[in-house]
């Protein structure tokens, strides 16, 4: 009999890519979002599969899923900076109470859960590049610490539900990922980059664009959820590339990529923007046999066609 797998945050994406994956592996999805950042554009090709149900749902209300589960994969949450900023108390919410209800949910059915933590639980890193072994430098009253403490509640409440009830649990500290389905004026940095690049607009660098991220494609990302899901492992797993760029770089390379002659102009640096970011994978190396395959050359060509692609009317879209 089939797998049956929720994922929230569906229409999101990474919940979209997911979504795709697993039905591809044969489960049966339930897609759960409320579509706060999502788009159901992101799931619409999924509406003819037998083995898709979507429930349009705020997770931070109870949680309710007919039939039996074997999987949870609990990906709802505002991820970008602009978002949870502009949404500060749902985030604290999704992250605590929504995790929460899905912990709640994973248990009743003896459902295995998997949850989407981040990098940011390491804030800005004083340790570099970053292993799980980390404790973090998270600003708890900074504007960002809305996302940050959320998720290392979420990371907290996992563990706890691990240990008392013996609940299989899977944290997944995810690295900044890209690639198609990301939407255009979410305000990160590869959709702001290469949305300005398109209208013609010089690209924004904020700061000295000396601080840096390292960049994973979806498709590699969604390869280690995966494999980290099946794996008998409960402590956490960074999953990301640890192929290291600054922003001032990065720029450069857009520019390069999109054959356009956009200036770079020079933007505040946010507070608490985190100055360094690398992962440390050789956990997920050695516990998952993971490593990222697509270089960020061919991941950026591959979403850079996706968002060219887009008509007009999209690209002078603002939401921001
Ligand atoms: P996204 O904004 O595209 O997707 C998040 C989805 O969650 C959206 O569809 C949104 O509508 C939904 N959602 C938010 N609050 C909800 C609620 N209360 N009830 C139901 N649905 C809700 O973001 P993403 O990049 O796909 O991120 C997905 C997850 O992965 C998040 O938990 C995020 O923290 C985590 N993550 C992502 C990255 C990344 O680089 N993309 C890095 C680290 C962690
Ligand atoms: N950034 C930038 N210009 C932009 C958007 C973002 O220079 O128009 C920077 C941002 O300050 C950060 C980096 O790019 O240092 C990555 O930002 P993003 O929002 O993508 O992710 P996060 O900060 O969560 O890693």
């Amino acid at each position: 009999m089939a797998k049956r797998i929720l994922i929230t945050g569906a229409a999101g994406f990474l919940g979209s890519h997911l979504c795709d994956r697993f039905i591809k592996e044969g489960f049966q999805v339930i897609g759960m979002d409320n579509l706060i950042t999502g788009d159901l554009k992101n799931i619409e090709h999924l509406v003819k599969e037998k083995n898709f149900e979507f429930y349009h749902h705020d997770i931070t209300k109870f949680v309710h899923v007919p039939g039996k589960l074997d999987y949870i994969l609990h990906f709802a949450s505002p991820a970008s900076p602009i978002d949870y900023l502009k949404i500060p108390i749902q985030t604290l919410k999704v992250g605590s109470f929504g995790t929460h209800h899905c912990l709640g949910l994973a248990k009743e059915k003896n459902a295995r859960i998997l949850i989407a933590s981040t990098s940011e639980v390491y804030g800005d890193p004083q340790v570099h590049p970053q292993n799980e072994d980390y404790y973090g430098n998270v600003n708890t009253i900074g504007p960002r610490g809305v996302y940050d403490e959320a998720k290392r509640f979420q990371e907290s409440i996992t563990m706890a539900y691990h240990r008392f009830h013996g609940l299989e649990t899977r944290i997944a500290r995810i690295f900044n990922t890209y690639g198609p389905r990301m939407r255009l004026n979410d305000g990160r940095v590869i959709p702001a980059f290469i949305g300005q690049a398109l209208r013609g607009e010089d690209l924004t660098v904020f700061g000295d664009g000396s601080q840096t991220r390292s960049f994973c494609y979806v498709d590699d990302q969604v390869e280690g959820i995966y494999k980290l899901l099946l794996s008998e492992y409960s402590e956490p797993v960074n999953i990301g590339n640890p192929d290291e760029i600054s922003i001032l770089d990065f720029a450069k390379e857009i520019i390069r990529l999109t054959g356009t002659n956009q200036k770079i102009v020079f933007r505040d640096l946010p507070q608490d923007d985190p100055m360094q970011r690398q992962p440390d994978i050789t956990r997920a190396k050695e516990i998952l046999g993971w490593e990222p395959k697509v270089d960020r050359a061919e991941g950026m060509r591959i979403t850079y066609d996706y968002f060219r692609s887009m008509s007009k009317e999209e690209l002078d879209k603002r939401e921001h």
